[in-house]
């Protein structure tokens, strides 16, 4: 990462490649096209621009706004998807934030852009260390990486996949991200872990069916950061913390004037600010006034949220603490976990 950028190789004498053969279309490799509602601009300079607005302007609060989706869309770099599709190297820029860094400290400048180029700098490490675990065991994609999870999550909830799939499930805050999601083709971390974290421990729908669903939509879609985070955030990595979010709690710490639920769920538009979590709590006559029966409009929660937790908390820490799991674990903390000093092996959390 330190060593120099190598120079843009004069590409003037290349030659096309007649008949290659063995090139699948996306057609014959069964990727759906989906049209997102806002238009994405590939291409370096493209990628370029988005670092520079970032690194000189909307990233000065990135470590206090990531986590909202009402501030991430600006306060995020965005650079996934040219990261992902190799507009823009992490060497390049990586290079970038050195740069600042150093201005900053020479001219003492404290207005909280040190902490989150701090922040955003390790998680370009993550990503690199995401892709490496991929690298060392691919079969991450399909199997759990403690192996003694493979019991568990073994039936398949049509119906819960279907909500969870369609932003239905009655949770204004999954709903909203979903929907948000589809529309857009990104999301920030935290409403992806949440959306995980529901329909892994609520719903109890295995993460490999899940991850398939998500990587039509993400257009950043990077195997290697992918199929782990769904893996940690489906308590199955046996390195990890166990991490079940609340989507309650989340709706109230990340929109708590309901902003961004209202604008992605119409159906609760009238709804009051105090029913906006619980809108199956509302009496008959406030659904008809607010336009909003459930049942109708807008669906009864898909599950108890708190008997489903427990149940998810008993099931994974009945595996975790079997002698086996903790055996698998050591190997995969040997194989995968970071080797910076800490003592936990909760490694890689963003909470
Ligand atoms: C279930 C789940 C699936 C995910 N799938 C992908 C994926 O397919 N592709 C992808 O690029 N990211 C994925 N992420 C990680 C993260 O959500 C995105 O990298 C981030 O939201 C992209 O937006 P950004 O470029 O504005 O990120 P920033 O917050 O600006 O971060 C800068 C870069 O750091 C890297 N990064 C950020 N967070 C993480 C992380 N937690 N782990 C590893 N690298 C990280 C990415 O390359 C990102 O572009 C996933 C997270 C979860 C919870």
């Amino acid at each position: 990462m330190n060593s120099e950028i190598l120079e843009t190789p004069n590409i003037s004498k290349f030659i096309t490649l007649k008949n290659a053969s063995g090139l699948l279309n996306h057609e014959e490799l069964s990727i759906k096209k989906i049209i997102f509602d806002k238009l994405y601009k590939g291409g370096e300079s493209e990628a370029k621009k988005t670092m520079s607005s970032f690194l000189n302007n909307r990233g000065q609060h990135y470590s206090k706004e990531m986590s909202s989706p009402l501030s991430a869309f600006s306060s995020c770099s965005r650079l996934s998807s040219y990261i992902t599709y190799g507009n823009i190297s992490i060497k390049q820029i990586l290079r970038e934030i050195k740069n600042q860094q150093k201005y900053l400290r020479e001219n003492k400048i404290r207005t909280g852009w040190l902490k989150s180029l701090s922040s955003f700098s390790s998680r370009l490490r993550w990503h690199c260390h995401f892709i490496q675990k991929l690298e060392m065991q691919p079969d991450l994609e399909f199997t759990n990486m403690v192996r003694s999870y493979d019991l568990i999550r073994n039936t398949f909830n049509k119906d819960s996949f279907d909500r969870w799939a369609n932003g239905n499930t009655g949770f204004p805050m999954v709903d909203a991200c979903m929907r948000s999601l589809k529309a857009n083709g990104w999301i920030n971390f935290r409403m992806r872990a949440m959306l995980v974290s529901f329909a892994s421990y609520n719903l109890w729908l295995d993460w490999r069916i899940t991850s398939k669903y998500l990587s039509n939509y993400f257009i950043d879609y990077e195997p290697g950061i992918h199929y782990n985070q769904f893996q940690m955030q489906s308590g199955v990595t046996g390195i990890n913390a166990i991490r079940i979010y609340n989507p309650i709690k989340q709706q109230e710490d990340h929109d708590p004037n309901a902003i961004f639920v209202r604008k992605w769920v119409p159906e609760l538009r009238n709804v009051p600010l105090e029913y906006i979590q619980y809108p199956h709590l509302l009496s008959e006559k406030m659904q008809i006034k607010t336009g909003c029966i459930i049942g109708k409009n807008y669906p009864e929660p898909v599950v108890d949220l708190k008997k489903s937790t427990l149940k998810a908390k008993k099931e994974i820490y009945k595996v975790k603490g079997s002698g086996e799991a903790k055996n698998q674990s050591k190997a995969a903390y040997l194989m995968h976990g970071s080797r910076k000093k800490s003592k936990s092996l909760n490694l890689f959390s963003n909470r």
